[in-house]
């Protein structure tokens, strides 16, 4: 089903994106065995990138959101196809907000050199940096509202993010009327009743775009092979005599990964 929809209000003048990020934050819950507020606190970071990677318009499309501050190191990335993912370290536990640091954002369209933008962390919380952040980095003004709840058990049942963007030419009496903050929340709280249908009903969308995203990692033994081959055998080797295997961990998805002798042998005996 699709979970993201885009579309044009006011007069063709606001940019409105909102993501029911349900299933990426389950997903991320399941493979990071999260819980409590800064299980919340990376589902915002992830809602973000979703939100980032909705943005991108070249199918080729990368980018990667870091958030670094005395609190936690945050990492999530994506891609035009909308497949999230993310790695998250949090230095103390009950975290709210990402504290005092700094949001970085790279964007790869594949052609040019990538996009860097940098910005200071406010220091309130994750929805007013992700607001400064397109403030500040982008020169576009961008309400950003994420939610997240969690069931008796501790299980997502919802998370979404939404995001009013007001396009340059939009008039004085536009930039007036936008929603507020409390509206962006109740906006939110209807798809989680009623599905994306809920925004249909509520605003006249036009240039309507609707698809799907999911939490994704592109790692694979396939990739880390390839990784190791230019590792070189001789050090692969002498890594097994010492440790017994090569052990990657992959901190997107929380997956470890073990190559041995047999794994080197075809590695390197295929090439000879
Ligand atoms: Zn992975």
């Amino acid at each position: 089903m699709n979970n993201v929809l885009r579309g044009l209000i006011f007069n063709e003048q606001v940019s409105l994106t909102i993501i029911d990020c349900t299933e990426i934050a389950q997903e991320a819950y399941r493979l990071h065995l999260l819980k409590g507020a800064e299980g919340h606190t990376f589902v915002r970071a992830l809602c973000f990138g979703a939100y980032l990677s909705a943005c991108l318009k070249e199918r080729q499309g990368q980018v990667s959101a870091e958030i670094k501050s005395n609190r936690l190191h945050v990492s999530v990335s994506g891609g035009y196809h909308l497949r999230v993912r993310g790695a998250f370290e949090p230095f103390f536990e009950d975290l709210e907000g990402f504290g005092e640091g700094t949001i970085t954002v790279i964007r790869d369209d594949g052609y040019s050199r990538p996009f860097v933008g940098l910005c200071e962390l406010t220091g309130g919380t994750p929805d007013q940096d992700f607001s400064q952040y397109f403030k500040v980095s982008e020169q576009l003004p961008t309400h950003v509202e994420t939610c997240v709840e969690t069931d008796e058990k501790g299980e997502v049942s919802y998370a979404g993010i939404v995001a009013v963007q007001p396009l340059p030419f939009a008039e004085e009496s536009v930039l007036k009327n936008l929603p507020s903050g409390e509206e962006l929340q109740a906006l939110l709280a209807r798809v989680k009743k009623e599905g994306l249908s809920a925004v249909k009903k509520e605003y006249a969308l036009s240039a309507l775009v609707e698809r799907r995203a999911e939490y994704k990692c592109n790692c694979s033994r396939e990739y880390l092979q390839g990784v190791l081959l230019s590792l070189g055998e001789a050090e692969m080797r002498k890594i097994i005599r010492e440790d017994g295997a090569v052990r990657v961990h992959c901190h997107y998805c929380n997956t470890d990964y073990e190559f041995g002798e047999k794994d080197a042998d075809e590695m390197f005996l295929k090439g000879k």
